[in-house]
């Protein structure tokens, strides 16, 4: 048996569905993205939802909407996807990296006001693998300082926190569909909002800074006649082909997110003695939504004198893995260890020793709605099957 880190779980139904704009003939974002985002706001009771390209692009238009520039800076965790960063160097700001805990592979909050200075605008938390950060204190700490709060939701679907839905703490909130994530439009991204006047000028930035969409335009009085363009925008926005492929998931969004905690469960219970194998954190106001199952691997205490051979021990057990047939990878990446931040900043891996750890030390296993349990059971069979 081979069983891959994630695959892509689509009905019969949802397929069809990408059919219906070709059938139509409006292919560009329009009534299916309007559909999808009504939905999103449904599910994540945010004001506002706005489709875009990718998570990438919602990070970087809301970063843009909410006039950072390069005289900023902005609070980023150091082990994340690294687009987290990329974005506040697409827009000229600095990117002041902060390191992470390793129970929950989230930013440490107990370093994030050290971090803080005159030029600080915004920080960026990152609800890694699902699981989300402490938005208390992160609210506090903004509203004290007077800073600007962009979560990162890309793994975020079903993330609760308290009770509410990540994404909706912030000034904006970032979700990714990519085929890693829960639900996939092959390529594609969300904002969430509360706040209606960033949401239009999101909408604006999106949409070559056109003061009304297409989809207005055609349905309104004098379609014959073009938007006028008060900003200089980008087109990041989201087809109709991709809106109806995300918009069709959404009728199983509840089933979809019980799914994949349920299979989080079961290997939480097969794996609860393993002293070796940190699986990722419960906590009581914390529901993860189990983007990936990342867990630590730790057969000694990590210190700045173990990693590297830890890391050599996680690696050969990977291999191990794959000969196998199951497919795993390391949870993410370090983004201070990556050769332009490295050199540009001119920081050491040690420099976010916790981050650096994670990095060399952290290993994903594979979980995805639409696992059968003959998948499940032999992953299982052949993490119990190591030996140290
Ligand atoms: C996947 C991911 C992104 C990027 O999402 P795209 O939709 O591929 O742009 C950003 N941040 C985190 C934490 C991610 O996991």
């Amino acid at each position: 048996m081979k069983v891959p880190i994630a695959r892509t779980s689509l009905t019969l139904q949802e397929k069809q569905s990408v059919l219906e704009p070709l059938h139509s003939g409006w292919l560009v974002q329009g009534p299916k993205v309007k559909n999808f985002e009504e939905q999103w706001s449904a599910f994540t009771k945010a004001d506002h939802s706005i489709a875009v390209t990718s998570c990438t692009s919602a990070l970087h238009l809301s970063l843009a909407a909410l006039e950072f520039g390069p005289e900023d800076e902005a609070i980023v965790p150091a082990f994340t996807w690294v687009s987290t960063a990329n974005v506040i160097e697409h827009l000229g700001g600095k990117v002041v990296f902060c390191d992470i805990k390793l129970d929950t592979f989230n930013i440490d909050i107990e370093l994030v006001e050290s971090k803080i200075t005159e030029k600080t605008k915004v920080i960026l938390p990152v609800h890694l693998f699902g699981l989300s950060v402490d938005m208390v204190s992160i609210v506090k700490l903004a509203k004290k300082y007077n800073l600007l709060i962009v979560e990162d939701a890309a793994c975020g679907f079903g993330s609760m926190y308290h009770g509410n839905h990540v994404g909706t703490f912030g000034n904006a909130g970032c979700f990714s569909f990519h085929p890693r994530k829960a639900i996939t439009t092959g390529e594609g991204g969300m904002v969430t909002t509360n706040d209606a006047t960033l949401a239009e000028k999101i909408r604006r930035l999106r949409d070559h800074g056109a003061a009304m969409t297409d989809l207005q335009r055609h349905n309104g009085a004098r379609p014959y006649l073009l938007a006028d363009h008060p900003v200089a925008g980008y087109n990041q926005r989201m087809t109709d082909l991709q809106g109806s492929l995300g918009s069709a998931q959404m009728d199983r969004a509840d089933d979809i997110v019980f799914e994949r905690r349920r299979i989080a469960q079961k290997y939480d219970n097969a794996f609860e003695n393993l002293d070796w194998l940190k699986t990722p954190l419960n906590k009581i106001g914390y529901e993860h939504g189990y983007q990936s199952y990342a867990c630590l691997f730790e057969p000694e205490v990590i210190n700045e004198n173990s990693v590297s051979r830890i890391n050599v021990m996680r690696n050969a057990w990977m291999d191990k893995l794959q000969k196998d047939g199951v497919s795993t990878r390391p949870a993410t990446h370090a983004v201070h260890m990556l050769s332009y931040y490295k050199e540009k900043y001119g920081i050491k891996p040690v420099g976010f020793p916790n981050a650096y750890a994670a990095d060399q030390c952290s290993i994903s296993l594979p979980l995805f709605h639409g696992m059968k349990e003959d998948e499940q059971n032999f992953v299982i069979d052949k993490v119990l099957e190591f030996e140290l």
